[in-house]
């Protein structure tokens, strides 16, 4: 079963006030129309991806995503858009989405396709949380209450054969959306239930929500046992102690701990994950060299590291003479100023399996921005 999507980016998307369309405008480094469509591909249950654009806006479009989508122009209205782009699905199931919707989740598109494949349609739309009411110049008409009333959202995903016949029978009547076409020519229509976060950026205060995705953080823990012959190694740097710290690597807690923070924040699971305790090659493994490959898959997720915090928890050794050393090499390591990455320590008081020196704990946060 081929699954095909028409993203509706036809409008001029001009009322938040930017001078230009909206989907067109990057935000940290990234366009709404861009994340919209990522969306759908890291999904991986769309095949085939049809994007409608203005006459204007074609080339821009074009050029922003023509390695990944067919690209063309749309119509006056969004019907006339949507009519135009069913021409080129090949698909058996087609999504119709708006572009300027990019908080849309995997979750939403899979019912949607399962809702059309079962039933031949499926409308996302989400229960209303307010009563609504109905007003003409000021004055309410009437109450309709909440109960059993839903804000349509996108996707809408239909069997194409279907919904390409309920456009041929709509004519150049316009409707409001692709539900409604369908609603009126084929008949009974189902509802997939949305999520309040996939809202359509409409105003200038929306464009807030996008700024947000900008901005990641994370935390992450790691302890290891306290022994005899092995070196204490912190942050990258060898701390001279009668014990270090025992592990597969060389055990290094504060950097692991680090680690951890950056992998989460973008949850991209932890250090057990991309460096298996069982894995050979990273027997007594340079825990910096470790954060180095971290940092390289933070790149390739477009974002960088813009602050680092730790708490080592130790007994002993005294780490307070080391901290400056340690945060220097650190970040150096991670690109940083100096003043971005704070590492502190802490006794436990002599209590717990820290206290008895038996062991040395970190915990640590990360900051992240895209790039
Ligand atoms: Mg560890």
């Amino acid at each position: 079963m081929k699954v095909s999507l028409i993203l509706a980016c036809a409008g001029k998307g001009e009322r938040v006030g930017l001078g230009k369309n909206k989907l067109l405008v990057p935000h940290g480094g990234v366009t709404c129309l861009e994340k919209t469509l990522e969306a759908f591909i890291n999904s991986n249950l769309v095949d085939e991806f049809i994007i409608t654009s203005s006459p204007t806006d074609l080339e821009e479009i074009k050029t922003l995503v023509s390695d990944k989508a067919t690209v063309i122009v749309g119509g006056a209205t969004r019907t006339q858009s949507v009519k135009n782009a069913l021409d080129k699905v090949s698909g058996d199931i087609v999504l119709i989405h708006d572009g300027a919707r990019p908080f849309v989740t995997t979750r939403i598109i899979n019912d949607c396709i399962e809702s059309a494949r079962e039933f031949g349609s499926g409308i996302t739309a989400f229960p209303s949380r307010d009563t609504i009411l109905s007003a003409e110049n000021g004055v309410i008409k009437s109450y309709l209450g909440k109960s059993g009333l839903y804000s349509v959202q996108t996707p809408q995903a239909f069997k194409t054969e279907l919904i390409k016949k309920a456009y041929q029978l709509a004519g150049e009547k316009i409707f409001n959306d692709d539900g409604e076409v369908y609603k009126e020519f084929i008949g009974e229509t189902r509802v997939v239930l949305g999520d309040a976060k996939n809202v359509k950026i409409t105003f200038p205060e929306d464009m807030a929500l996008l700024e947000e995705e900008k901005h990641r953080f994370g935390t992450g823990f790691d302890c290891h046992k306290l022994v005899e012959e092995r070196k204490l190694i912190l942050g990258g740097v060898e701390i001279p102690h009668d014990k270090g710290l025992l592990g597969h690597s060389d055990a290094d807690v504060l950097t692991h701990a680090i680690m951890d923070a950056i992998l989460s924040s973008l949850a991209l699971r932890d250090i057990g994950y991309h460096f298996p305790d069982k894995d050979p090659q990273y027997k007594n493994a340079d825990s910096i060299v470790l954060l180095h490959k971290v940092l390289d898959l933070v790149k390739e997720k477009g974002y960088k590291v813009t602050s680092v915090s730790a708490t080592i928890m130790a007994e002993k050794p005294k780490l307070l003479p080391h901290i400056p050393n340690i945060t220097e090499n650190l970040a150096e390591h991670l690109s940083l100023p100096a003043d971005k990455v704070g590492i502190g320590a802490t006794t436990l008081e002599g209590l717990g399996f820290v206290g008895r020196e038996e062991g040395i704990c970190t915990h640590a946060t990360a900051t992240l921005i895209k790039i």
